[in-house]
């Protein structure tokens, strides 16, 4: 399939024509919030992660940052925070560390190939996800889909999908900074565990998750930035292009380096268990 068609298919309109501009408007609100974890820019090319280095030390983190966090927290407490994915999941859905849990149907972990080359992160569970228990199921989830088979890749296949926070924010808000603290051990579990090639963060609570700083899409795309040693690029989010979707075009731009990024990364050392 050549690009042209695919940027049909992910459109699922009429077909978009790729341009080079450095003049991408600034559409994310609230540009200026800043937070907990949200580290200044130390480069302007590449960023390494910053703020909490282990999945410990994170821990205790997110539990001082939220507001809700119980007395003990059990992830902090856990002598074996080094979780395998059964022990990860089963953290996640019992979960009470910020105040998403209170109102949520089922926590969200994530769904995917658990050695994936490619991990994408998006903002949070929607009512829909929250519902069935599984990330990007609603339309949004249909765009990204299509995104994914433009790449040759398919949910379950080489890819796995994850978000910022596990549970839906009331009526679908952006999650709150300190959510995205308590929660940002599991996100930092599944990728030591993945060891992904690549990460996409959809849209804007998902790269300030990952870079621990500020960021606007407009700016950032294009960019390589580093989750440790992992390259992560930046894109809309699939809800957004839904309500934007003369920005697909700049979305399957931003798929293509991101393709490329991994094309030039190495291949994985170890096998995640
Ligand atoms: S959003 Fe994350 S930190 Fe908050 S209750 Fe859900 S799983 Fe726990």
């Amino acid at each position: 399939m050549d690009s042209r068609a695919i940027i049909s298919v992910i459109s699922g309109g009429p077909i978009w024509r790729l341009r080079e501009t450095r003049e991408w408007p600034n559409l994310e609100e609230d540009a200026n919030r800043t937070g907990p974890g949200y580290a200044a820019d130390t480069s302007p090319r590449t960023r390494v992660l910053v703020g909490a280095a282990s999945f410990e030390a994170a821990s205790v983190m997110a539990a001082s940052a939220s507001e809700h966090a119980p007395a003990e927290p059990a992830v902090a407490k856990d002598p074996d925070h080094l979780l395998d994915w059964p022990g990860l999941h089963a953290r996640i859905v019992s979960c009470a560390a910020c105040r998403l849990s209170d109102h949520r149907t089922q926590a969200v972990p994530g769904v995917g190939d658990h050695s994936a080359d490619w991990l994408f992160v998006g903002e949070g569970p929607g009512a829909e996800e929250d519902l069935r228990g599984e990330p990007f199921v609603g339309q949004a989830g249909k765009l990204l889909d299509a995104m994914l088979a433009s790449l040759g890749i398919a949910r379950g296949d080489r890819v796995y999908i994850a978000n910022a926070v596990k549970c839906r924010p009331p009526n679908n808000r952006t999650p709150e900074p300190d959510e995205i603290e308590a929660c940002f051990p599991y996100l930092q579990r599944q990728i030591e565990l993945i060891q992904p090639r690549v990460i996409v963060a959809l849209g804007r609570p998902a790269a300030q998750a990952l870079l621990k700083q500020e960021v606007r899409i407009g700016a950032a795309r294009g960019q390589a930035f580093r989750f440790g040693e992992i390259p992560v690029v930046v894109t809309y989010h699939p809800a957004y292009l839904l309500r934007n979707p003369a920005d697909k075009g700049k979305a399957w731009a931003d798929l293509c380096f991101a393709k490329k990024t991994l094309e030039s990364s190495p291949p994985k050392a170890v096998a995640a268990g």
